[in-house]
């Protein structure tokens, strides 16, 4: 394993810090979030910058470019603003990932170009109100109609379904677990915006899916195979969660360090009492350590490895970094990291998220175990 950035990787991570001071700013990222207004007008410039093609493959259009790679871009667009990283997972993760796993070539060919143009997005619809950590139990049924499939049941907490192209929608046939690209135009959708603590600029729906009609294109793999399918690429998913949370954890610290070294108590740097140092010692080691479990994962990734158990260790080790290093920060920052305007509250709230988000760390470390023979 090469831990060295090489020449093409620093590339792309200097055209990811160029395009991150251009559009999203610190201020502009407070003000999205304050706005509650998600990146979603700045894909077709991401897709332009070939961010999205990153992942696939050169003959399918795309770059090429190993996993290592894409999780270094994704930690760096998850330091300068968790919002495009989030946005940047939803297209690659259960977008360009699912596609390249598990669809048709009819389908690759429709979708495939639009979302690699940033003009296309795919947000996951598999939660329901019974279904949250048991994923299996899902009510939301499709049936066989003449000319395709007919969709009901209802789904909640699905980010950026607003912004959507499509839902990946999960649903129960008669043959299993089922999944379905189904255009988030389809007559019968009903949307409902569900209000919450943090990760403002990823809006969450609950949406209701009344008798909603797709033809036979929207089936993704064969009826039945849902599950199989989903878990295939949830590797994909949680190194991408991995990878920008360790970003964003980062940049807690360097706020935190920042902070630290310019705010003057008793006459002397807040930085140079042995509370604070020693606390931003740990933060950084934690950063450091999630940064490894990542840059680990992404290599078991681009080698071809098997990763299931270092996949849920990233992800709880990146998660609760992020919960630990804000938490910490805001102790640091005090007053200054509990007004609105801070960075470090964003940090906080937003990362309160992770840990349960995208299979919770209790499933996690149940898989982890599993792994290791319990
Ligand atoms: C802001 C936000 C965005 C989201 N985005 C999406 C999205 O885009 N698409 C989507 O489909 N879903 C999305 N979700 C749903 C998210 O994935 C679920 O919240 C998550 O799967 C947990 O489900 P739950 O909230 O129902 O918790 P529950 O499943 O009710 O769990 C409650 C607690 O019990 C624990 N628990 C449950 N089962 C076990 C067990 N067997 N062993 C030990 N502990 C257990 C859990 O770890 C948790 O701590 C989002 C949620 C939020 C809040």
């Amino acid at each position: 394993m090469d831990f060295a950035v090489t020449p093409e990787q620093q590339q792309i991570l200097d055209s990811v810090d160029r395009f991150a001071r251009l559009r999203l700013p610190p201020g502009e990222v407070r003000r999205r979030d304050a706005a509650h207004l998600p990146p979603y007008d700045l894909l077709p410039e991401m897709g332009a910058m070939g961010l999205f093609a990153l992942p696939v493959p050169v003959r399918q259009g795309g770059l090429g470019a190993d996993w290592v790679t894409v999780a270094l871009t994704q930690e760096r667009l998850g330091w300068h603003a968790y919002m495009a990283a989030s946005i940047f997972n939803r297209v690659v993760g259960f977008g360009i990932m699912s596609l390249l796993t598990y669809a048709n070539s009819e389908q690759i060919a429709a979708l495939l170009p639009r979302l690699l143009a940033g003009e296309a997005l795919v947000a996951l619809a598999l939660t329901e109100p019974e279904a949250g950590s048991d994923a299996a139990a899902v009510r939301t049924r499709a049936e066989r109609t003449p000319g395709g499939w007919r969709i009901h049941g209802r789904k909640i907490w699905i980010s950026d379904a607003n912004g959507a192209s499509h839902l990946l929608t999960v649903a129960r046939a008669e043959e299993g677990i089922t999944l379905f690209l189904v255009p988030r135009q389809a007559a019968g959708i009903a949307m409902t915006e569900l209000p919450k603590v943090g990760n403002n600029a990823m809006p969450s729906w609950d949406i209701g899916f009344d008798a909603v009609e797709v033809d036979g294109s929207a089936l993704l793999g064969a009826p039945g195979t849902g599950f199989r399918h989903l878990m295939s690429t949830l590797h994909f998913s949680r190194a991408s969660m991995a990878a920008t949370v360790t970003g964003c954890a980062q940049a807690a610290v360097d706020a935190a360090l920042a902070h630290a070294k310019a705010r003057v108590q008793f006459s002397k740097p807040i930085g140079s009492f042995q509370a604070i140092r020693h606390r931003i010692a740990d933060m950084q080691m934690r950063v450091d350590l999630s940064r490894h479990a990542v840059r680990h994962l992404a290599w078991l990734i681009s080698t071809g490895q098997p990763c299931r158990r270092e996949a849920s260790q990233a992800k709880v080790v990146a998660t609760e970094t992020l919960q630990f290093v804000s938490d910490a920060g805001m102790q640091i920052l005090a007053s200054a990291g509990y007004s609105a305007e801070s960075d470090m509250q964003r940090y906080w709230r937003d990362g309160r998220l992770y840990s349960f988000g995208e299979g919770s760390n209790e499933i996690q470390r149940d898989l982890i175990a599993r792994e290791l023979g319990l």
